[in-house]
């Protein structure tokens, strides 16, 4: 009997820190000594790169628009410690669908086994969140992840991405879509980050999986095009990028989260609002800062 592949999605909001997440999961799975594809699902296609020396890969809708018979392994590239790299690629910037590279990767992917004949452990999709609709939606709505984990920091278009991404996995949940596993927070530095955020998973009825800080050390491992896994393994970071991975691969149990409606997210903000400034003025009697 073949081994069940877990498979991941985490969505998240343009420039939120999910390709630099993703890539730290996977290098971690990796160390780990599991077999890993990471396959970014974002028109900007460069999910990969920091587990690939900061360099681009053809993406799998470009490399088919020149060969129609293109096979998946002509799409796969290696990286980092052996892990498979895939990008689904978009189309030009404002011309048809942003969501269609992922349905075209993942159906050739699907038709020709690929993940059982590479024989992963895990596939892990870096999906753009800001919009679940079309093509964005596919590996939660067809039954491609089992998973889904939503990286998000305190500031509120990020709790709306995420916000509208658990609409999107409640929708679904009827018939087979993915489950979601819970929040990956992160650029969580300062202690009403983290109360906002604890404060939103309850409101939804999720949790926490790890609180990543925002550390230099991570800019650092970009700016050489390499995750933190990879350039400072015995760093804080990369402790807690570790440990988020331990917890994925653990996971077992993900569920159907109760997402806010419009009305209810504006007033929770408001709260908060209210809330940030009055510790404000708390603290600027105190002198010390938020
Ligand atoms: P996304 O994939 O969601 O669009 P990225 O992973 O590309 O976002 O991250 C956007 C930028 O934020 C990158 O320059 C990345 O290095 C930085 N970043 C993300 N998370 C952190 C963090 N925890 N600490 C420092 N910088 C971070
Ligand atoms: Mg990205």
């Amino acid at each position: 009997m073949s081994k069940k592949i877990k498979q991941i999605a985490i969505y998240g909001k343009g420039g939120i820190g999910k390709s630099t997440t993703t890539s730290n999961i996977s290098a971690a799975l990796s160390t780990l000594g599991y077999k890993v594809m990471q396959f970014g699902c974002d028109p900007k296609s460069d999910s990969t790169n920091t587990l690939r020396e900061g360099k681009y890969i053809p993406t799998v809708l470009d490399t088919l628009r020149d060969n129609p018979h293109t096979k998946a392994h002509d799409v796969i590239f290696k990286g980092f410690n052996g892990i498979f790299c895939v990008e689904a690629g978009g189309p030009a910037p404002g011309v048809g669908c942003a969501g269609r590279g992922i349905t075209t990767a993942v159906q050739l992917f699907k038709q020709q086994n690929v993940f059982e004949e590479l024989d992963l452990d895990y596939v892990i999709f870096d999906v753009l969140g800001d919009v679940v609709c079309g093509g964005f939606a596919v590996p939660i709505r067809e039954g491609i992840a089992e998973h889904v984990f939503t990286v998000s920091s305190s500031d509120f278009m990020a709790v709306y991405a995420a916000n509208n991404l658990f609409n999107g996995i409640k929708k679904y949940s009827n018939s087979g879509g993915a489950l979601l596993g819970g929040v990956i927070a992160n650029s969580i530095n300062k202690p009403y980050a983290k109360e906002i955020i604890d404060d939103f998973v309850k409101q939804t009825r999720t949790q926490v999986v790890e609180y990543v800080p925002r550390s230099v050390t991570v800019t650092q491992s970009e700016l050489q095009g390499k995750t933190t896994i990879e350039a400072f393994p015995n760093s804080e970071q990369a402790k807690v990028y570790l440990n988020l991975a331990k917890k994925i691969a653990s996971h077992q149990e993900s569920k159907v989260p109760e997402p806010l409606t419009v009305t209810a997210l504006r007033e929770w903000a408001s709260k908060w609002a209210d809330h940030l400034l009055a510790l404000e003025r708390m603290e600027s009697v105190s002198g010390s800062g938020i």
